[in-house]
């Protein structure tokens, strides 16, 4: 059928721009349904991957299919099971490289619910790779753990634990642990969860009577990485779980991956056994890296925009920006997007005057300052923006005030929901997500974000 071959054409295309592990796991099972002028439908094995498609893989289906001759106004992606009833669906199966698919996470013969919230607990974004991470002093000894349990989860350094300051690289190394394992092993079950949103969950799970679904769901991961375990803090109900769930994940060699802003024994209110627990394996510690490093860093970062800094500017960024790796990156990009505005070559003169401007920014700004300045930058009003409309005028500079609520105050993301009057968290988790991914696409994304930066600042 002509159908069958344009999309044959299309999955040829992307399969050459993807890793083979995200090939088979997003696209190996997809078809098209249905192709008229106005709208093309996908048909996709369940509803994981109908979001990672939505939230991940959008751009790319919409430029491959451009790139085919095929321009439509709407694209869709429907949950269409193949081989299985619909009911079957609320199954979480994904593809596995021989085509057959297979359960996503079944912990002996569980089978798991597949409510939204899951989706998002796979939670790895291919930006982290060991590819793109510069070792060098202060995160070598991380790096090498981190590579060689991506070799061989499960059998050394069990719990790892790595701590260290923000913005250091730990969320960046344990994510590529796992982007990596999934990379050699697309069946493997990977999951990576922020502490707040396990938290989250946890408390959604006991509300809604779904604790066994959760418990079975974590305890089914063959990786299991943890960020920012210093959350978990003081709440003793979600460190019982995490204890057990800890337990049954090591008992069967199944690796964990735990990151956290200071050691085990400095975490007040941690529980004794749990903290036993995570000095088992392997803790260290990443340091700030060096001059030297963080004048790599810059490097792979702007070429990553096809830009080549000049080395005065490379040099006195990696002088000035010298607190950790993220305000460096925000430093570089201020810079980057300033020029693209203003179609400017980066250059020492300009780098000097927008740090300069930078270093003398107000330490408070409050969540109302950034909603109101996004609602002036769009012309939207407040109101609006906190509440119902769901028409995209208001739906963008919504996200973005809350993409700039985590970026620049670090909200957590309930708190985020609630600034914008919203009660559902994953609302705040997708938005900052989606933004974050726009503006690496989409300059115009990147000015609006830069612009209203410029203004909070000012
Ligand atoms: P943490 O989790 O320790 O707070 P992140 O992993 O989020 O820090 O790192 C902050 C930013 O700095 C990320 O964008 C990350 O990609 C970048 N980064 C940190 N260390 C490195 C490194 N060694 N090489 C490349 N990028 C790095
Ligand atoms: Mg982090």
């Amino acid at each position: 059928m002509e159908q069958d071959r344009l999309w044959q054409a299309v999955l040829g295309d992307i399969e050459i721009t993807l890793s083979r592990g995200n090939y088979l796991t997003w696209f190996k099972n997809t078809q098209l349904l249905k192709h008229s002028p106005d709208k093309l439908v996908i048909g996709v094995p369940n509803v994981f991957i109908k979001q990672q498609l939505e939230r991940k893989y959008h751009d790319l289906v919409t430029e491959t299919l451009l790139k085919n001759g095929v321009n439509v106004p709407l694209v869709e992606y429907k949950i269409q099971s193949v081989a299985r009833k619909p009911e079957a669906d609320d199954i979480i199966t994904l593809p596995s490289p021989t085509g057959a698919s297979e359960q996503y996470a079944q912990p002996a013969g569980t089978k798991i619910s597949n409510s939204l919230a899951h989706a998002y607990r796979l939670g790895l974004n291919e930006r982290y790779t060991f590819e793109n991470f510069v070792v060098g002093s202060g995160n070598e000894l991380a790096y090498a753990a981190c590579q060689s349990i991506a070799a061989n989860p499960g059998t050394r350094y069990n719990p790892l634990f790595l701590y260290g300051g923000v913005g250091i690289g730990k969320t960046h190394l344990i994510q590529a642990v796992g982007n990596a394992v999934l990379a050699g092993k697309p069946s493997a079950r990977v999951v990576y969860v922020s502490t707040e949103q396990f938290v989250q969950e946890f408390v959604d799970a006991l509300r809604y009577k779904k604790n066994t679904d959760f418990a079975d769901f974590y305890r089914g991961a063959d990786v299991l990485i943890v960020d920012d375990v210093q959350f978990l803090a003081g709440k003793e109900k979600i460190q019982e779980e995490f204890f057990h769930t800890f337990n049954a994940l090591h008992q069967a060699n199944k690796q964990i991956i735990i990151s956290s802003d200071k050691p085990p024994r400095e975490i007040p209110t941690l529980e004794e056994r749990l903290r036993s627990r995570f000095v088992w394996g392997m803790s260290i510690d990443m340091q700030n890296p060096d001059f030297e490093t963080r004048c790599a860093i810059l490097q792979i970062k702007s070429e990553g925009h096809h830009i080549q800094l000049p080395n005065d500017v490379v040099d006195y960024l990696a002088t000035n920006v010298s607190t950790n790796i993220r305000e460096l990156e925000g430093a570089l990009n201020q810079l980057l997007a300033f020029c693209e505005m203003r179609a400017l070559e980066p250059n020492l003169a300009i780098a000097t005057g927008l740090l300069g401007s930078s270093q003398a920014r107000p330490k408070h700004l409050s969540a109302r300052q950034i909603i109101e300045r996004c609602a002036r930058h769009y012309q939207v009003s407040v109101e609006d923006m906190l509440g119902p409309k769901r028409d995209k005028d208001i739906v963008v500079p919504r996200q973005v005030a809350m993409y700039m609520l985590r970026s620049e105050l670090h909200l957590s993301f309930p708190k985020i929901a609630r600034e914008l009057g919203r009660k559902d968290h994953t609302t705040a988790i997708h938005s900052v997500d989606k933004i974050e991914r726009e503006q690496r696409l989409d300059a115009e994304v990147r000015n609006s974000l830069a612009e209203i930066k410029e203004r909070l600042y000012a």
